[in-house]
């Protein structure tokens, strides 16, 4: 059997397809035949090599350890074609999510339960090979996941953007409920996390997006309320909107202007979540962190049990209301590109062909 991928091989230049022998599963590995592959806006920032991290200054990525040719891709739905000889847990046939952000199970974090922010990352598609193409391999059965009543490209965005939203979601429960949440960026990851947040009790959910198109797609999925982050007072409008200064804003962008905005419009004792990686900085004055009680945190897609209750309550409450769109796996460079242009509203899927 052949298998066809889609590889960076230098950085910021275009996608090779290379086409090679299917991989036999070793181990506890599994081989996957790819149903349903989400492109996602931190694919750019791999295919790029960086980060910017404000300044002008960029954080590295084949620095830290990426290698190339690789093959991107890491919300990936497949079905289950080999097992290695030490694989348990999973049938040939079997229709599974792959959780990507998978470290080296050995280390204190990963033990913690915190997988995905282990010190030796080996996160699928970002480290290791990954779903644009028409095959893959999952080191261990323990990060497949059983899809339920879902199909492969709804369920397929739920890895990275599904996962992000729901952590970062539940790094604000505490007032969830009962205080308005204030979402920036209503991209594929902000719209996720508008219709999850909901699903999880929200009251109320505003929206703040510079882009009119992303703000009435953040109405369609359920905000309450959309805001235009570009106006000269949307700090004041989002203080009007929260009662006199937001509890939690998760910023799914992470650009230094969201980030500051978001900084801006809590009330005391308020929690930011930063999410997105668009890049920036920030300076905050020392002494508001304690007269202004305030928590600035990030979060970081999700954990192997986050991915597990996220599963549980898409199946008991259905899909989010992201719309979706599938392109066939030859169209991933175009795909990428329409991203990388601001053209893509919701989450595209690529699908193999044959
Ligand atoms: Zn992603
Ligand atoms: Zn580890």
């Amino acid at each position: 059997m052949r298998m066809r991928s889609y590889q960076v091989c230098e950085c910021g230049a275009p996608l090779r397809l290379a086409e090679s022998e299917t991989p036999t599963p070793q181990g506890t590995q599994v081989l996957m035949k790819l149903l349903a592959a989400g492109v996602c806006h931190s694919d750019l920032h791999i295919w790029d090599g960086y980060y910017e991290v404000g300044g002008g200054k960029k954080l590295n990525l084949i620095e830290r350890g990426i290698k190339l040719p690789l093959t991107m891709g890491h919300e990936n739905v497949g079905e289950v074609i080999a097992l290695g000889p030490d694989a348990r847990g999973v049938q040939v046939g079997d229709v599974r999510l792959v959780n990507p952000w998978i470290g080296c199970g050995l280390c204190k974090v990963c033990l913690r339960g915190d997988e995905n922010l282990c010190v030796k990352p080996q996160s699928i598609g970002v480290y290791a090979q990954g779903g644009y193409a028409t095959h893959m391999i999952a080191p261990h059965p323990r990060h497949l996941f059983d899809i339920g009543k879902l199909t492969p490209r709804e369920a397929a965005p739920l890895a990275c953007s599904g996962v992000t939203a729901y952590s970062a979601l539940k790094k604000v429960q505490a007032t969830l409920k009962d205080e308005p949440l204030v979402v920036i960026g209503a991209g594929g990851v902000g719209l996720m996390g508008i219709t999850l947040a909901r699903k999880m009790g929200a009251s109320a959910v505003i929206a703040v997006d510079i882009d009119p198109a992303k703000r009435d797609a953040a109405l369609t999925a359920g905000a309450t309320r959309a805001i235009d982050g570009a106006a000269p007072d949307a700090v004041k409008q989002i203080q009007a909107a929260t009662g006199g200064g937001a509890w939690a804003v998760i910023d799914f962008v992470g650009s230094s202007q969201t980030a500051n905005l978001a900084i801006a419009s809590i009330i005391k004792g308020g929690t930011v979540v930063v999410v997105g990686l668009f890049g920036g900085d920030v300076t905050v004055p020392t002494p508001f962190l304690p007269l202004r009680a305030m928590t600035l945190r990030g979060s970081y897609v999700g954990s192997q049990n986050d991915i597990a209750e996220l599963l549980e309550l898409v199946n008991r409450t259905g899909m989010p209301q992201v719309p979706i769109r599938t392109r066939p796996l030859d169209e991933v460079g175009a795909a990428l590109g329409d991203l990388r242009a601001g053209k893509v509203v919701g989450r595209v899927v690529l699908t193999a062909a044959g």
